[in-house]
């Protein structure tokens, strides 16, 4: 709740050091809050819900509290771990080697060395082998952004062959993107396989992933006790309806609240952005509503036995109503989820798909059937709890084209910026993203504030 009151009507003095909003305390938010700080900045975070963290936020399933989206933490993660180590926290990951599963025809099959991988059936040998080429070579390009002239379509057929495309790269791009599958550009495949390829120790191999016991939620309590030691200011249940201009800086409403700022920086998807920013001009009004986003429904369940020990079940089979099946507690200790094992059954969807809207008990009668079927061993008594998070502009799809339709961080106001996650280009959405633009951000930030307002660079 409010810490710090100052009248809207009364603009801040002139040897006031100059005070930042920003909007939102997710991950980018609250690393952009930390630099700026670090660069002698006054900041205060206005977060909407009543905890910090957003998509990376910790709630509770029945008595176990852990993250509300599955998080791990690559070895190849180098600015989150750069993060976690000012935070102190970065010995204390653990790093585990996880096993995956592959679904398709209605069959289960293990994921994990060359000899699977021959086994896996759906593709021929010579298929397979094209599949791997296709994986070593996406992951060793370094530059994705030749990549968004093409369709993923396009690039994958051309790599993998027809067959490959129809059985295996079309029904995971249709789980993650639904029907937008065919709007992703060939950079949008290049950067899950990047990401993915980069925390394996060599070819098809094993994976490491890592995670900080206690989960984002301590991940995220010492970031706070670090922004509030540097003295930023944290409010919690402040959901930002309007940032209009006002004298030389911004008058932000948050419910009842009105305050006055000098700058600001919008962290927030961008419909939110642009609903809740006054006075944008209409070609970048336009270029955030050109942005394509998916939209997420996840259930966590906590059963009292194991699917079967592997972290990842990847699906091709396109009746199983969910996109993967993340089964959290063959990475984390089961002290961290009392003895239960978590599971996460996430859907990405497009915006109109009416499963966004649906009820717990709706989403539950959708998912449950299809998990027996996977894992015939399961019964529905062995499901303890089952709980849904749901949020829309989760995802936005690198389609054609991607990093030159995009909206540029300074907007036409002087001292108002939009930054949010769909300004990562060149890479897929994680904290390791967010936290590398928070980082770059900052610099632009700092960089442009040092122009006299007016002259800022765009
Ligand atoms: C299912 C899933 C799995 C993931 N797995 C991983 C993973 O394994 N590893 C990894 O590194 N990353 C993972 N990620 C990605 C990671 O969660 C994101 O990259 C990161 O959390 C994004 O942070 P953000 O601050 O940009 O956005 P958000 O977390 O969305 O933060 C935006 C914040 O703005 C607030 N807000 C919205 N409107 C307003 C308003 N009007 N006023 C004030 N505040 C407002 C929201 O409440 C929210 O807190 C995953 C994401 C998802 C969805």
């Amino acid at each position: 709740m409010p810490t710090t009151v100052m009248d809207a009507r009364t603009p801040a003095p002139a040897a006031a050091p100059r005070h930042w909003a920003i909007v939102g305390g997710g991950m980018l938010g609250l690393t952009l809050a930390y630099r700026l700080s670090q660069a002698g900045e006054k900041v205060t975070v206005l977060e909407a819900a009543p905890s910090l963290g957003g998509l990376a936020s910790a709630w509770q399933v029945g008595d176990v509290t852990w993250d509300r989206y599955y998080h791990v933490t690559m070895l190849s993660d180098a600015r989150l771990r750069a993060l976690l180590e000012e935070l102190g926290l970065e010995q204390d990951v653990r790093w585990s080697v996880t096993k995956t599963n592959f679904y398709t025809g209605s069959s289960m099959h293990a994921l994990n060395n060359s000899i699977d991988y021959i086994r896996l059936p759906v593709l021929g040998l010579i298929d397979k082998a094209r599949l791997a080429a296709t994986i070593i070579y996406g992951s060793r390009i370094e530059n994705g952004r030749p990549l968004e002239q093409l369709s993923a379509e396009a690039w994958l057929t051309r790599l993998s062959g027809k067959t490959t495309y129809q059985n295996l790269w079309r029904p995971l791009l249709r789980s993650k993107l639904g029907n937008n599958y065919a709007k992703a550009s060939a950079a949008y495949i290049w950067s899950v396989i990047r990401r993915f390829y980069a925390a394996r120790r060599g070819g098809l191999k094993t994976e490491m992933f890592g995670y900080v016991p206690g989960g984002y939620r301590r991940i995220l309590a010492t970031l706070a006790e670090k922004l509030q030691a540097g003295g930023v200011t944290l409010e919690t249940g402040m959901p930002v309806t309007a940032v209009t201009s006002s004298g030389n800086g911004f008058q932000v409403t948050a419910g009842e609240d009105v305050r006055h700022f000098d700058r600001v920086v919008n962290t927030c998807a961008s419909p939110i952005a642009t609903k809740v920013c006054a006075g944008l001009n209409d070609r970048e009004r336009l270029q955030h509503e050109d942005i394509l986003y998916q939209g997420i429904v996840c259930a966590s369940l906590l059963l009292d036995r194991s699917l079967g020990g592997a972290y990842l079940t990847y699906i091709t089979d396109e009746t199983i109503p969910f996109t993967t099946v993340i089964e959290m507690s063959t990475l984390i200790d089961r002290v961290e989820t009392g003895g239960r094992h978590l599971v996460y059954l996430p859907k990405y969807l497009p915006l109109d798909d009416p499963l966004l809207g649906a009820s717990d008990e709706e989403v539950e009668a959708a998912f449950v059937p299809a998990l027996l079927r996977m894992f015939p061993g399961l019964a529905r008594e062995n499901i303890k709890s089952f709980k849904v998070t749901r949020t829309r502009h989760v995802l936005a799809v690198s389609t054609l084209n991607y990093s030159e339709k995009l909206p540029p961080m300074a907007t036409s106001i002087p001292g108002l910026y939009i930054v949010n996650s769909a300004q990562i280009v060149n890479g897929s959405l994680s904290v390791d993203e967010s936290v590398n633009l928070a980082n770059e951000a900052s610099a632009f930030l700092i960089a442009t504030e040092q122009v006299p307002t007016g002259t800022a660079a765009k």
